[in-house]
């Protein structure tokens, strides 16, 4: 039964340097307010979750109290080598606002890193810096009425925290996922770059991520249809877009 102290968790599994440093329990939340059509997770959209015919019940969404993923975590804690932790993800994990909070002020407590990736649209986020260590905060678009085309929700609240974010003492990774046809011409990565420069962001690592079909089977079993058609980023655009954030001086990551 989900309550303010339970975390509707979808899957959780160890992962090394992909959402985060060194080697990580990455917990998945349910639940997600936007509705990027892009989106490798749609089964994480729907706030009471939906059962996937590829993924076996047993595996599917459980909700469970936060203190007991906080003990869970301080139990894997060997595992966490390499400078880990735990890593919040989603769907959108500040939509279960006081249940994370929870989870990562008990975490934080026990001396575990810990991390959550965010689309930045929650207006409290700035309440959780101080018991996150690692934000990954994810940048859609630089412009209001694009970011509400694709995404459902204008880039106000993301900028206002990616500003904040850049600010404060956390390490801080901007994502932008690239998609052709929604954020990823050069005159898109001139938009950017003067977006996050506008924000303080410019000095922190920015990762780009291109565009994948990986959620493509998965929008299928949840009934809905698929309608990215032509989103794919050629390597000439790729290349084109890094070398303008570069230029811009905003250094590039990987993960
Ligand atoms: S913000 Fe992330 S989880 Fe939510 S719809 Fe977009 S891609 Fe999916």
């Amino acid at each position: 039964m989900k309550n303010e102290e339970t975390l509707l968790v979808i899957r959780r599994g160890m992962n090394f340097s992909q959402d985060g440093p060194g080697n990580r329990l990455v917990v998945h939340l349910q639940g997600c307010n936007l509705r990027c059509p892009w989106c490798a997770n749609p089964e994480s959209m729907p706030p009471e979750g939906i059962q996937l015919r590829t993924v076996p019940p047993r595996f599917s969404c459980a909700a469970l109290p936060a203190a007991d993923l906080a003990a869970e975590c301080l139990a894997a804690k060997r595992l966490f080598f390499g400078g880990g932790g735990v890593t919040f993800t989603g769907g959108e994990p500040t939509l279960q606002f006081p249940a994370l909070r929870t989870a990562l002020t008990q975490c934080k407590a026990a001396g575990i890193h810990t991390a959550i990736e965010t689309n930045g649209t929650h207006p409290r986020l700035p309440e959780l810096f101080p018991w996150i260590d690692f934000l990954i905060l994810d940048c859609k678009h630089y412009d209001d009425a694009a970011h509400r085309r694709w995404t459902g929700q204008g880039i106000e609240t993301v900028s206002e925290n990616l500003r904040a974010a850049a600010q404060d003492r956390s390490q801080l990774l901007v994502r932008i996922p690239l998609i052709h046809g929604v954020n990823a011409s050069e005159d898109d990565a001139h938009g950017f770059a003067r977006h996050l420069r506008a924000l303080g962001a410019d000095r922190h690592p920015l990762e780009l991520l291109r565009y994948h079909e990986y959620g493509r089977d998965k929008w299928t079993q949840c009934g809905w249809d698929y309608t990215m058609t032509d989103g794919k980023v050629s390597d000439e655009a790729f290349c084109r877009f890094a070398q303008i954030m570069e230029t811009a001086g905003i250094s590039l990551t990987q993960s």
